[in-house]
């Protein structure tokens, strides 16, 4: 079987990976390079189990028990396991933790907002629950990304920087040349859009680097004011807040100035501490319909998309089931 696969991000890396590596598939993978960032590059890459969603959360959970158990994947993406706590809002319900329990055993514990509160400095009293995981953390994307694209490379697939104007069942155009395949994936995160049809939307991602102390935290998620971060370095923190611009040009994203004081406001709320700025990264990535990251056919065409924010986690489970669907 012979694959094209368009986006060298971790989707489209990822992907290719599975299909060469377990399906035995020749693989041709286009990309537009390093010079063209794309998400995969800037990723917070935080990782857990625990996913208000049910579904994604056994991705999640599937692809944390795989990266433990491989010395290769551990060796790729740098991950650093530094516990996780997802703060509820009040009307968010007994959380579900069916697969964290079953793929990662002893990983998971809820407690209450006050205790909340006294482990992780929360304040405000305003989270119902938090799900405290012991095996999660953060890893790198750029990494992950960059290692499985070395090893594709190296093993009889091809990686092309090469921008590609249109795809169709079994065809790639690009440069003014088509080329057949016996199937074509469009993985183009914040790309897809442009090449395949459907409801495919983009979304601006921010974070910022700050000087600032949050003693006993460590990766984390307040659902109740969007605040999410993890460490950066010593005396510094990884910390974003939900952005509401749609529909940005991957190619043009800009720094949204407000986030930095909207951050602040967050964190002096929650943690009363100030956080000084150091740099803000900004990016995008592509929305899809619901689902998540998985491989879906619309008019002809087949994507890989649809992380909507949360790729890195569902990734490594995503990408095996989608490329045992396109061998069979
Ligand atoms: C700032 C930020 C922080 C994030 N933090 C987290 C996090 O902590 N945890 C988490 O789970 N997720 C996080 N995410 C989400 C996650 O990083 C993304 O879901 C994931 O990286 C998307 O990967 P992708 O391969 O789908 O897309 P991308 O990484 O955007 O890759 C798209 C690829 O398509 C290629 N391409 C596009 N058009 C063409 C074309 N015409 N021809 C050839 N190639 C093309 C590009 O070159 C690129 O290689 C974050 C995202 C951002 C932006």
């Amino acid at each position: 079987m012979k694959v094209g696969v368009v986006g060298g991000g971790i989707a489209g890396a990822l992907l290719a990976l599975r299909l060469r590596r377990e399906h035995g598939a020749e693989v041709e993978v286009f990309t537009l390079g390093p010079s063209t960032p794309d998400a995969s590059g800037v990723s917070g890459g935080l990782v857990r189990g625990y996913e208000r969603d049910p579904a994604a959360s056994r991705l999640a959970a599937l692809g944390l028990a795989e990266l433990r158990d491989s010395p290769e994947l551990l060796e790729w993406t740098g991950y650093r396991e530094t516990g996780s706590v997802y703060l509820l809002p009040p009307d968010a319900g007994p959380p579900d933790l069916t697969a964290v329990r079953e793929l990662l055993p002893g990983s998971a514990e809820v407690v209450d907002a006050a205790e909340a509160a006294r482990r992780y400095g929360f304040a405000g009293g305003d989270g119902a629950t938090a799900v405290v995981e012991r095996h999660a953390g953060f890893l790198s994307p750029a990494g992950l990304r960059e290692r499985a694209l070395d090893w594709l490379a190296r093993n009889g697939a091809t990686v092309r920087e090469s921008r590609v104007e249109r795809v169709g069942a079994d065809t790639v155009t690009a440069g003014g040349t088509g080329r057949r395949y016996d199937a074509v994936v469009v993985a183009a995160g914040a790309w897809t859009g442009r090449l395949a049809p459907g409801e495919w939307r983009t979304k601006q991602i921010q974070f910022g680097v700050y000087r600032v102390e949050l003693p006993g935290l460590a990766v984390f998620v307040d659902d109740v004011t969007g605040l999410f971060g993890r460490p950066w370095a010593q005396g510094e923190f990884l910390l974003g807040l939900g952005c509401d611009r749609w529909d940005v040009d991957p190619e043009r994203v800009e720094v949204d100035t407000a986030h930095a004081e909207d951050v602040t406001a967050a964190v002096l709320r929650r943690f009363g501490v100030r956080p000084e700025p150091v740099r803000a990264v900004a990016s995008c990535d592509g929305y899809g319909p619901p689902g998540g990251l998985r491989l879906r056919v619309e008019g002809g065409v087949r994507t890989f998309a649809g992380g909507s924010g949360g790729s890195v986690k569902t990734v490594l489970a995503a990408s095996r089931v989608a490329a045992r669907q396109l061998a069979a």
